[in-house]
């Protein structure tokens, strides 16, 4: 059974060097390439993995126990969305562009060129063992780069998986995608060997890495933990709000960065929602083997142990909590919880909880939650429930984070074109949109003298006093 995996093989130092090399020769090649010739490649690297799609969402399961619909929809179906997006976008925004000079450099061409940065190490977590490793990849290869992947020692075969499967298409120069497995010290060998890390994980980890590409002035993307407050106002759309609620805090069991970690309702509407959403999580639908569920179980014992815990806690500060009760520890499965009467002081609305737990919170204005949820140290995603779009735009632009959300729990993943990525702790840049594909280049700018072929320019040596009043006047110095 997946939560007993055993333990991912530690990638040895020889290993790493090997794979790291390999990775640095593919690129040299790949860089060579155009970027429609990338795009052909990438995207019949796609189909090909698409075709087997039944195979990833049977790994993606057995590595962390997700309804078989979750990994077909959240990790192979956005994959493909960000595969479309990327591939039409970065003709335009991977060419090079022509740079604004002043008239009297009239002679002379400037345009800037987006260089590939070499090897990108991709390292991610387990929760999303397809979408991001494949996703950081892919948007590396494309920008010109290998990615040498180090996935979550807890999800290990869907990388490998992965791994085999570009291999099998020949379409790519060997080397350009490899994986190597291991925990931590092999992530620190990952980010010592490439010229770039991006990183998913929790902000422990990420400070680590940031310190140690600092170190070695890299450049490190960083995509990491948040708390999503969902501010519901008095006037929402409750039966939707309710929903989202549901599906935001328990979608891939509660294992979701962006994922709903806290409901803030205004008094009047507090009870009515209260009960719409405990009507939703009863009927949810529970099962191991993934088919015909909504919810499967936790990705490993140490998790699910600290998910009971921030129960516990709750319950003993005064929360009401109803459901979260343990149905299977063996196998990882706890029945989704809400958590009501929550209070800032309880773990649960403050840490972030990765499993199927709704904490509710009654607040008497809109503005009060703002306050609360800025005043954390995370920022990755928000969202605010009002019919009044207005309101909620406005309240939206208030919060502290990188992905909001107006009626919307968040989905900005799937849209490529929007970049992704935390404020404050919860990261450092952002993958996707534009800036997301050209932080895996750096700008290369170049300057053309095209003629007259063998003159010098009138700035050059010798200086004079009437050549230098000519200059000033061109300069536009009084
Ligand atoms: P984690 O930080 O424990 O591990 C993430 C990856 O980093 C693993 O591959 C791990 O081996 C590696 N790692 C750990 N320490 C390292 C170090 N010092 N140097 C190099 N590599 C190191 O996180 P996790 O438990 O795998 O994932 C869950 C966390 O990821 C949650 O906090 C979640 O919110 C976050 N997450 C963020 C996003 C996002 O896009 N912002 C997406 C998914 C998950």
């Amino acid at each position: 059974m997946s939560a007993r995996l055993p333990a991912a093989v530690e990638a040895s130092a020889a290993e790493i060097a090997a794979k790291a090399a390999a990775a640095r020769r593919a690129a040299a090649a790949w860089r060579r390439t155009t970027v429609g010739q990338r795009v052909k490649a990438l995207r019949g690297l796609w189909r090909a993995l698409a075709a087997r799609r039944e195979e990833i969402r049977a790994v993606v399961h057995e590595e962390t126990g997700k309804p078989l619909v979750e990994a077909d929809l959240m990790e192979v179906g956005v994959a493909g969305l960000l595969v479309d997006w990327m591939t039409s976008a970065a003709p335009r925004v991977l060419e090079d562009k022509a740079a604004w000079k002043p008239w009297f450099l009239f002679n002379k061409r400037a345009y800037e060129r987006r260089v590939p940065r070499g090897v990108v190490g991709v390292i991610t977590p387990w929760n999303m063992p397809f979408l991001i490793p494949f996703g950081d990849a892919f948007a590396a290869m494309l920008a010109g780069n290998a990615a040498l992947l180090k996935p979550s020692e807890r999800a290990t075969k869907t990388a490998l998986w992965l791994e085999g499967a570009a291999a099998a298409t020949a379409l790519l120069p060997e080397g350009l995608l490899s994986v190597v497995t291991g925990g931590p010290s092999v992530g620190e060998a990952v980010v010592d060997a490439a010229d770039m890390t991006a990183f998913t994980g929790s902000v422990a980890s990420g400070r680590a890495v940031a310190a140690r590409a600092a170190g070695q002035l890299k450049p490190a993307l960083l995509e990491l933990g948040g708390k999503h407050p969902m501010i519901v106002l008095a006037d929402a759309a409750l039966e939707r709000a309710a929903a989202a609620a549901v599906w935001g805090a328990c979608a891939n069991a509660g294992q979701l960065c962006v994922g709903v970690e806290r409901v803030f309702v205004e008094a009047e509407v507090h009870d009515r929602f209260v009960e719409l959403v405990r009507t939703r999580v009863s009927a949810l639908r529970q099962r191991l083997d993934g088919r015909d569920a909504d919810l499967g179980r936790l990705a490993f014992a140490p998790l699910f142990d600290r998910v009971q815990e921030q129960i516990e806690d709750a319950r003993a500060k005064g929360a009401r909590v109803i459901g979260g009760e343990i149905i299977d520890r063996a196998e990882l499965l706890m029945a989704p919880a809400l958590v009501l009467d929550a209070r800032m002081d309880m773990r649960v609305m403050s840490e972030e909880c990765f499993g199927p737990v709704i904490p509710i919170m009654k607040v008497f204005r809109a503005e009060e939650a703002v306050a609360l949820s800025n005043a954390g140290p995370e920022g990755l995603a928000a969202s605010v429930w009002t019919r009044d779009l207005g309101k909620g735009e406005g309240l939206a632009a208030a919060l502290e984070a990188g992905l909001v959300g107006v009626n919307e729990p968040a989905t900005h993943y799937a849209l490529g074109a929007l970049p992704f990525g935390g404020m404050k702790k919860s990261g450092l840049g952002r993958r996707h949109g534009e800036e997301g594909l050209l932080a895996f280049t750096q700008a290369q700018s170049v300057l053309v003298h095209e003629w007259p072929e063998d003159a010098p320019d009138p700035w050059w040596f010798p200086y004079g006093e009437g050549k230098a009043r000519l200059l000033r006047r061109l300069l536009g110095l009084p």
